[in-house]
């Protein structure tokens, strides 16, 4: 699972790439922050993660 540092805290906070392009928002389990990733703004975060899973897939034979 992609994660990205909270902002606030550091905690690392896994998100789902489907959920971020649904717009879903994330709270922070450390600090209870609410944070919400625009995929305009995590574009290259996101289409790596998007990349990386496709090669996961490719590994372990997932259509
Ligand atoms: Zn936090």
């Amino acid at each position: 699972m992609p994660s990205i540092p909270c902002p606030k805290c550091k905690t690392q906070i896994t998100f789902n790439v489907k959920d971020i392009l649904d717009g879903k928002a994330y709270n922070c389990m450390t600090c209870n922050i609410k944070i919400t990733l625009s995929y305009k703004d995590n574009e290259t975060a996101l289409s790596q993660a998007t990349k990386q899973l496709d090669k996961l897939k490719d590994e372990l034979g997932i259509k």
